[in-house]
């Protein structure tokens, strides 16, 4: 079985591998968000193994096997290996950067744009590919200047060209874990061991998706179970039954992404009705897509199978009825949360959710937060430390939409711009 992303383009990238695994999906998905066109070859025996990617069987640990253009063979390779083959992994180019951003979704993306076209030395992080939960989308409908809509994976490719074009560096699959301020610098310090110094920083690391709180899920993850819309996934689900779970835009949107090829998509959703969390021209798409089909009040219970997902059981809340699908593929559209320990360790405010509070939000009853040094109030998305701002899905009260990220990505920057100037 041979599928190809990105359509019409010839493949950069071979990736041989067995069905379910967990590892040729991560490839997959780290390619289809990063706009390279790739063939997925799944292999479906030991000869077919033997034969086509040069291993000794079907559950060899070498396999995933990538093959590139030039003819390369990387066994069952890292995010970091594909990156540096690619070409994109770097090392940072300035001891001293103007300003330092975390996350590379439209916020950060945008940041980026803003920041290097304004003169500043600017520097993007990210841990995974551009684009962010955008990235993910398989089409983005209401997203200013594209009538027909954009896939995630587009608009992240066009916006990381434009930021490169005005001088941003870009560092892929280098992750944040650590903050430090001293001296009126930031130190970022990233998971294999680089470090970043900056006079200003934007955290826009959004949110990472939640889990379905259900048992062994972990076991599932990328071998029937995926989080998010599996943009990347959606030629694979030819004649079977999909299932998404969730009632919000992004799980409507991936129901009826799954449907022209998929037997039956159904959707799981908490409350009684679309209506409260769907915009309206998603529902009524939803509800005249005849293979879609709406499971209201009813959550995932457990998830079957040894080495990959064979059966999902889902439990009606009112009733207790308890049904089981059988399908390999269950994407959960179940809304994320922010990722922000990093901040709370260097006394950064967070509300209650761990969002990052900037601002006037900071104001309490006309006091400052607590160790705020400057006589002067926070800037509008500053966070309770001068010169590190949030920007997007990150921060508290934001709006979680992509023209909103994208809109605060620049905003921050000119404060950015204030606070370099002045303090
Ligand atoms: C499937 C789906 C469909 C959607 N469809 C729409 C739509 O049609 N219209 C719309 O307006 N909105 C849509 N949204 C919402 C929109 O995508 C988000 O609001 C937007 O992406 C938020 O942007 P962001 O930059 O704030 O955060 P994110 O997009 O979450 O990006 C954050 C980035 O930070 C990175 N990161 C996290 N931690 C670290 C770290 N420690 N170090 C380095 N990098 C880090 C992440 O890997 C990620 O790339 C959709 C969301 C999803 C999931």
């Amino acid at each position: 079985m041979a599928e190809q992303s990105t359509i019409g383009k010839t493949p950069l990238v071979k990736i041989l591998g067995r069905p379910g695994s967990a590892t040729a999906y991560a490839i997959r998905d780290y390619l289809h968000r990063s706009d390279v066109p790739f063939e997925w070859i799944q292999l479906s025996s030991d000869e077919q193994a033997r034969m086509q990617a040069g291993v000794d069987h079907l559950q060899d640990p070498r396999l995933p096997v990538c093959i590139f253009a030039d003819g390369t063979r990387i066994e069952c390779p890292s995010l970091r290996q594909i990156t540096e083959k690619l070409g994109w992994f770097r090392s940072p180019l300035h001891s001293e950067y103007d300003l330092a951003i975390y996350g590379a979704g439209p916020a950060g993306l945008s940041a980026a744009v803003y920041g290097a076209s304004e003169g500043l030395t600017t520097v993007l992080i990210e841990r995974f590919a551009v684009g962010g939960q955008a990235g993910s989308s398989s089409k983005i409908e209401n997203y200013l200047g594209f009538p027909n809509g954009i896939s995630g994976a587009d608009l992240a490719e066009r916006a990381r060209e434009q930021a490169n074009r005005f001088g941003a560096e870009i560092l892929l699959a280098r992750e944040g874990v650590r903050g430090e301020f001293a001296d009126g610098k930031g130190i970022g310090y990233l998971a294999d061991g680089t470090k970043i110094v900056a006079r200003s920083a934007i955290c826009a690391t959004g949110v990472s998706y939640r889990r379905l709180g259900v048992p062994h899920e972990e076991h599932y993850f990328g071998a029937g179970l995926y989080y998010g819309a599996g943009a990347s996934e959606a030629k694979l689900v030819k004649d079977q039954h999909v299932i998404v779970v969730g009632g919000g835009n992004s799980a409507g949107q991936a129901a009826l992404h799954f449907a022209p090829l998929a037997s039956r998509v159904s959707l799981v959703i908490r409350g009684d009705t679309l209506k409260k969390t769907l915009s309206q021209y998603l529902i009524e798409r939803i509800y005249s897509t005849p293979n879609v089909e709406v499971l209201a009040r009813t959550a995932v219970t457990r998830l079957v199978g040894e080495n990959c997902l064979q059966e999902v059981v889902l439990k009606h809340r009112d009733t207790g009825e308890e049904r089981t699908i059988k399908s390999h593929w269950l994407f959960a559209c179940i809304g994320g949360e922010p990722h922000t320990q990093w901040a709370e360790e260097v006394g950064i405010v967070r509300d209650e959710a761990g969002y990052l509070v900037t601002g006037p939000d900071l104001i309490r009853a006309g006091q400052r937060p607590a160790h705020w040094p400057l006589d002067r109030d926070p800037y509008y998305l500053e966070t309770s430390v001068p010169g590190m701002f949030a920007a997007g899905d990150v921060r508290h009260g934001s709006v979680k939409r992509c023209a909103s990220a994208v809109g605060e990505g620049a905003m921050a920057v000119a404060f950015v711009h204030r606070y370099l100037a002045q303090g």
